[in-house]
């Protein structure tokens, strides 16, 4: 389960700074007028547009708003969403008529402190959802900081909701940190009994959420159309009831899994059925297991409004997602009406995920009852499944000094087939570490180990690549195209690389500024050799190799910049630093970067330890204060050994 412990704005120095706010203004127009018909969006970002007008920033909008296929629209436009936004303000907002045109660069660059521009549609250019790096990049021209506020779309890595972040120094805005504390804080350190409740019509849509509650909820309980699969799986008969036969041994497997964890599963006794999926059909009470044929359950009954609602009161955190009927016939709707009253009435932490039971929520007039209602539907469905969101994992981390743990296979493990087995078996072993994990696979597995790895914690770096973007260099890798795969980060001047492939100080520093200019995180090498080690000139070594790197890199810049110390004499030959030589090194590494920058960008800095990292000696090395994780060779290529210095 991944931990956020993301900046939000109040973290950033925003006074003066240009600040691209990724906000959900995908508002409902009235098809004839065009008329914002519902501007809850728009409300929920008043609070990070406020701050950072008060705060002196210069605002600069992006959302997208329905789905425009082919370019600008003028259905589509974001004129109604910064009208409806000046006005909630009582503030001139200005609209570009572009996205990343003449006109929004113009307007961007006139800004003034306290200033607000919304930019047009983002999906007017189809860049946007390919999370294309030179589109991020142009947005990213206009602004110095980025600010994602949009919950509703973090699921997507898009390049206003995720690109943005391989350009710009960021954080969240109020309604992500909101989204984090409550569904993150339910998920990793719940008051308990915790009591999720999930409904909706198919089990095939929730099957991650129910996995992944089992792992943390005390009680799961399990109504509506879904419910149906499982009476099947424990013998019952249900009529012409929603069923999804191919589901049958996932329900037995979910149930079986529950009780192996001693987690309370509970499903409907009774149900009310119908014998027509009608709003006036004939409808009786009877039991779950009994339906006959020629009827069909939609919706739960009273004996099981009574059990649900019990489990509900004794509960200190409910999530909730999912009508527990056919909600949408006001005679099937009971049991989902009752679920939200005893949500309502209960003093828990409350959590209501997106979609119908928001809206049940809220059409009950029992918004203000619960503790918070998820303004993502699939982003808060996601989210409980336990995957990373990608438009929050972007976010730079608040606190200095998270971990970092990155494989380094070398010229292992390059078939795609083996490295997506390698990574299918790392990625539910590390699903809840908290250190960032990375690894550096052959060219020849990049596009598997990206699929393999997918909205999961674990990130893919290249083990190198060309300085230019093109050219005649055979059997060269551009940066650029690393950066459209979505390639995290890449390794530069490795000290085999320095050997045997004629990689300078002068290289490494031409790679660093190209992955920059793409979006791409560098991972720098740098370490001595055992003669210069033993001759004692390895502090000087060492600064001239950081100085040579970071040559011309603009502070802002550093965030994307991780350093690894490899000393070479530890690298294969099974012999490593001691902790102690490890933090000498590393301490003296943040300090040549503290007098070439600041204090602050020093303090941010992510140092590796490199050499010969063993599940053994990582735990060690990693406290040490100044060494902040590891670059990891042979032991990154068994899933095993490896998730244990991840979770070191
Ligand atoms: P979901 O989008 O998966 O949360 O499902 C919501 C839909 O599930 C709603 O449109 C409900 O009408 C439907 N649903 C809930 N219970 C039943 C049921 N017993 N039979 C058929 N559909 C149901």
């Amino acid at each position: 389960m991944a931990k956020y412990d993301k900046k939000s704005v109040e973290d950033l120095d925003v006074a003066g700074k240009k600040v691209i706010v990724r906000v959900d203004f995908n508002v409902p127009l009235d098809k004839q007028t065009n008329e914002i018909t519902d501007d809850k969006r728009i409300q929920g970002a008043l609070p990070t547009i406020k701050y950072l007008v008060d705060h002196n920033a210069k605002v600069i909008l992006v959302s997208h708003l329905g789905r425009p296929k082919n370019g600008p629209e003028a259905k589509f436009s974001m004129k109604p969403a910064a009208e409806r936004l000046a006005q909630l303000l009582g503030k001139p907002v200005t609209l570009a008529a572009d996205v990343i045109g003449e006109d929004a660069k113009a307007k961007a660059a006139a800004l003034k402190d306290g200033e607000i521009l919304m930019l047009e549609n983002v999906r007017f250019h189809k860049e946007e959802t390919k999370n294309d790096p030179k589109f991020a990049q142009e947005l990213a021209s206009m602004a110095d900081l980025y600010v994602n506020d949009a919950f509703g779309t973090a699921h997507r890595a898009h390049a206003s909701t995720a690109g943005l972040a391989n350009f710009l120094p960021s954080a969240c805005g109020y309604l992500i940190q909101k989204e984090i504390k409550f569904i993150g804080g339910a998920l990793d350190e719940p008051q308990r009994p915790f009591v999720a409740i999930l409904g909706g019509a198919k089990v095939s849509d929730k099957i991650g959420v129910i996995t992944n509650l089992l792992d943390k909820a005390d009680t799961v309980i399990i109504c509506g159309g879904m419910a149906y699969t499982f009476i099947g799986a424990m013998g019952g008969t249900v009529g012409d009831s929603l069923f999804e036969a191919d589901k049958v041994d996932l329900a037995k497997e979910l149930i079986a899994k529950a009780e192996e964890k001693g987690v309370k599963l509970l499903l409907p006794e009774d149900t009310v059925i119908a014998d027509a999926f009608d709003a006036n059909a004939n409808s009786k009470v009877v039991s779950s297991m009994e339906i006959p044929d020629g009827w069909q359950g939609l919706d739960i009954g009273p004996k099981t409004i009574e059990k649900f609602s019990a489990a509900v009161k004794e509960a200190k955190t409910v999530i909730w997602n999912g009508p527990a009927g056919v909600f949408e016939f006001e005679k099937f709707a009971v049991g989902t009406k009752a679920i939200a009253q005893a949500i309502a009435d209960t003093d828990a932490i409350s959590i209501i995920g997106g979609g119908d039971s928001a809206s049940a929520i809220q059409n009950l007039g029992f918004a203000d009852k619960v503790t918070h209602i998820s303004t993502g539907g699939g982003a808060s469905l996601e989210y409980i499944e336990g995957k990373v969101l990608p438009g929050i994992d972007c976010l730079s981390d608040r606190k200095n000094g998270r971990t970092f743990a990155a494989g380094n296979w070398k010229m292992n493990c390059g078939v795609p087939s083996d490295a997506a087995k390698l990574i299918g078996d790392l990625v539910p072993l590390v699903k809840d570490a908290e250190s960032r994990i990375a690894l550096g696979v052959p060219a020849t597995a990049l596009a598997a180990a990206l699929e393999a790895s997918a909205y999961t914690n674990v990130k893919i770096a290249a083990q190198n690549c060309h300085f230019e973007e093109k050219g005649a260099f055979t059997g060269e890798i551009s940066p650029l195209w690393l950066a459209k795969m979505g390639v995290t980060y890449c390794i530069i001047g490795h000290s085999e690389r320095r050997e045997y492939n004629a990689e300078t100080d002068e290289t490494v520093n031409k790679k660093a500024h190209a992955l920059l200019k793409y979006g791409v995180k560098p991972i720098i090498c740098c370490g001595e050799t055992l003669e210069q080690r033993e001759s004692g000139v390895y502090f000087d070594w060492i600064k001239g190799q950081i100085e040579g790197a970071l040559k011309g890199i603009p502070a802002e810049k550093m965030c994307q910049i991780t350093i690894a110390y490899e000393p070479i004499w530890a690298i294969g030959t099974g012999k490593v630093a001691t902790d102690d030589q490890a933090e000498e090194i590393c301490g003296f590494i943040r300090g040549v970067v503290k007098t070439l920058y600041n204090d602050d960008i020093a303090a941010a800095l992510t140092i590796q330890y490199g050499g010969s990292v063993k599940a053994a000696t990582a735990a060690g090395l990693f406290s040490m204060p100044n060494v902040n994780g590891g670059l990891v060779g042979g032991a990154s290529l068994k899933a095993d050994e490896f998730s244990k210095i991840c979770l070191a």
